[in-house]
């Protein structure tokens, strides 16, 4: 079974305090690890939750403002000192690009390692930016007062569960024919062919992980989020802050678990509380069954 880990790194916004560190997300799935934005101070909160930089193979940033930002440069340079062979890649909005090169000419640095930085163009239709080993990830344009995307990693389909009992009445023994079976390769058995669809059931579906970035409650972050495994929104403001939330380009608390409750998501998460959110404003959260981050949750996605 592929396992997938999410890590909630800092769950602040703006400034980083005490408690929360500012935004950033990791996803462990099969060893392999994907950063979403990455605040000041994301590479020492990876060390301090034990989390590790192997196996790191992409940050992925919804916009530009430095609290999602500012830990690229120093995450990169440790990197370099730690002797990282891999190629590493960083996506996020236009702007992305520029950034690293000012930090990284400004500072004479330049890394060993192969550093791709890929632009991305909000879209209102869901867009694949990334295809990993059996999954895809998607962007899709989020509300925020500059350019800002949100994310979803989506699983491939799985093939069907495999028929023991249908697979020993069609004359298939156990052993490895099972296996090509399960891969979903056709086997010859007595002169007669045997097709996958005869021992498999319908394929399931895999898992989806949305993480919404700064926003607005918007359509397109919600119908990316329908029926996700994990959903991570927002909720920068408490609900006496509406005001600000609206010029921010940021949710309330009520209004994020407003879209999660829309989604239908099997685990709604609020996470990057700003400042203003005090401990009592985040009751409300546990009362509509979903949870509020706090740096170091870390959370198991079983497969549906
Ligand atoms: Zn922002």
């Amino acid at each position: 079974m592929t396992k997938l880990t999410l890590h909630f790194i800092g769950t602040g916004a703006g400034a980083p305090t005490h408690e929360r560190g500012a935004p950033s997300l990791m996803l462990i799935r099969e060893g392999e690890r994907f950063v979403f934005d990455c605040g000041e101070g994301t590479q020492i909160a990876i060390r301090k939750f034990g989390l590790g930089f192997r196996g790191l193979k992409a940050v992925f940033v919804t916009h530009l403002h430095g609290d999602h930002v500012l830990g690229i440069p120093g995450l990169v340079m440790t990197l370099n000192l730690n002797s990282h062979q891999e190629s590493l890649a960083v996506f996020g909005p236009k702007g992305i690009k520029n950034f690293l090169e000012s930090v990284f000419d400004s500072t004479f640095f330049e890394p060993k390692f192969e550093l791709r930085v890929v632009e991305i163009e909000p879209t209102t239709e869901p867009l694949e930016v990334y295809s990993g080993n059996r999954f895809s990830i998607l962007t899709v344009k989020a509300e925020h007062t500059v350019p800002s995307v949100a994310y979803a990693l989506v699983e491939h389909e799985r093939p069907g569960e495999f028929m023991v009992e249908r697979a020993l009445e069609l004359g298939v023994p156990k052993g490895p024919l099972w296996a090509k079976l399960q891969r979903g390769q056709s086997v010859q058995v007595n002169g007669k062919t045997i097709h996958p669809s005869q021992v498999l059931g319908p394929p399931r579906r895999g898992r989806k992980i949305v993480y919404s970035g700064d926003t607005r409650p918007c359509e397109q972050v919600l119908k990316m989020g329908y029926g996700a495994d994990v959903f991570v929104h927002e909720a920068t403001m408490p609900d006496d802050s509406m005001e600000e939330a609206v010029a921010g380009g940021h949710s309330t608390i009520s209004e994020a678990i407003r879209v999660l409750k829309l989604s239908g998501c099997k685990v709604g998460v609020l996470t990057n509380f700003g400042q203003k959110v005090r401990k009592e404003d985040l009751k409300i959260v546990e009362e509509f069954g979903f949870l509020a981050a706090f740096d170091g949750l870390s959370l198991d996605v079983p497969l549906p």
